[in-house]
């Protein structure tokens, strides 16, 4: 093992490992015949790690086995599958690729609400299905002068409020602080802002913090011309009560990227002919995850060679030196 080994502990996109290990020597743990026995051999030298995908959570116990942990770069902008709280305790950096994809997932916000509110899906199935020279598919609801209210006005909100003003949308927006110089209206209770307004984005991080936030009584708020969508985490709805609210016209419409339990979606979900369903493409395109996977690169790079991380998650904060000595 040398001082600049990386570990890879779970398979994801290619791009990343390959990128990866054109720069810094990579262990792919998942490749390994018994990956336990490969970590108690070899994690107390290992002082790097590369997470992949979210399917292999970055916990206490993953973290302790390797006490020379130094950094953990991981590829995505949510981490809530990296206990980054603890992580910082014990003076372990974390990065993660903000910016790079904000306009990526921003445009897939904005085709979802348009496929939502216009029944894009349906109307096409309706074509395929042959059923155009029989009748005129149904009008559909409008986009035009309604208000979106998001749920999370960060970088990626923030995207998806730029679309979608041009889009003839007011924008309102509900999270934990209202922020100096933004032209919308703040809510301090998304209650109350999912009262106000047509269509609820849903684009705060996942994590126990923000669990099932989007609840029966939210729905409700929404109204039955109101339209869910959600590019961010499945977590932060209650999937049962939103099947629930579909199913019963409490709201007109969801348009969802991202699930509880995913990869798989439930039944109930894809038998609603009121539900647009995304396999989490948000970020999917050749370009952004390159980018993506390049961000992951540059701050292995920079801990190699002793310099800043350029993309520290906000609770591992740069302390001026790597080592956790
Ligand atoms: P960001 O810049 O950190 O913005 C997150 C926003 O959420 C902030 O405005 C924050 O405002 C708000 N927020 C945080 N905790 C909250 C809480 N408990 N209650 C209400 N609001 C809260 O993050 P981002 O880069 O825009 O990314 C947002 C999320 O999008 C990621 O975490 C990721 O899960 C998801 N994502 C999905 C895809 C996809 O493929 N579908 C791709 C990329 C990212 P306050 O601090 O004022 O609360």
């Amino acid at each position: 093992m040398k001082p600049h080994d990386v570990l890879m502990p779970s398979e994801g996109m290619d791009v990343v490992a390959d990128l990866i290990a054109g720069r810094l020597p990579l262990h792919r743990l998942w490749l390994e015949p018994d990956p336990d026995a490969w970590l108690a051999q070899w994690a107390p030298a290992l002082r790097a790690v590369a997470s992949n995908g979210h399917q292999f959570p970055i916990d206490p116990a993953f973290m302790r086995r390797l006490p020379h942990l130094e950094i953990v770069a991981s590829f995505g902008v949510g981490y809530e599958h990296i206990d980054a709280k603890w992580a910082g305790e014990h003076g372990i950096v974390v990065t993660h690729t903000p910016g790079v994809l904000d306009d990526e997932v921003a445009d897939i916000a904005m085709a979802l609400t348009l496929m939502a509110v216009r029944r894009l899906p349906q109307a096409e199935r309706f074509l395929r299905a042959g059923e155009w020279p029989k009748s005129s598919f149904p009008l559909t609801a409008s986009l035009g002068g309604r208000t979106m209210g998001i749920l999370g006005l960060g970088r990626i909100g923030k995207a998806i409020a730029l679309r979608a003003e041009s889009f003839g949308l007011d924008i309102v927006y509900h999270g934990r602080h209202a922020q100096p110089g933004v032209p919308y209206r703040f809510y301090p209770s998304l209650a109350e802002m999912a009262k106000a307004c047509d269509i609820l984005m849903v684009a705060a991080p996942g994590g126990p913090e923000t669990r099932r936030l989007v609840d029966a009584e939210v729905l409700r708020g929404l109204g039955p011309d109101g339209v869910l969508i959600n590019i961010a985490r499945g977590t932060l709805v209650d999937e049962q009560a939103l099947i629930e609210a579909l199913r019963t016209g409490a709201i007109l419409a969801a348009g969802l990227d991202v699930y509880e339990n995913e990869p798989n979606v439930p039944a109930e979900l894809i038998a609603l002919d009121n539900a647009v369903l995304l396999p989490h493409v948000g970020s999917a395109s050749v370009k952004t995850r390159r980018a993506m996977a390049q961000c992951v690169v540059d701050n292995l790079v920079a801990w190699s060679e002793g310099k800043p991380p350029l993309t520290p998650v906000p609770e591992t904060p740069w302390r001026g030196s790597w080592g956790i000595d």
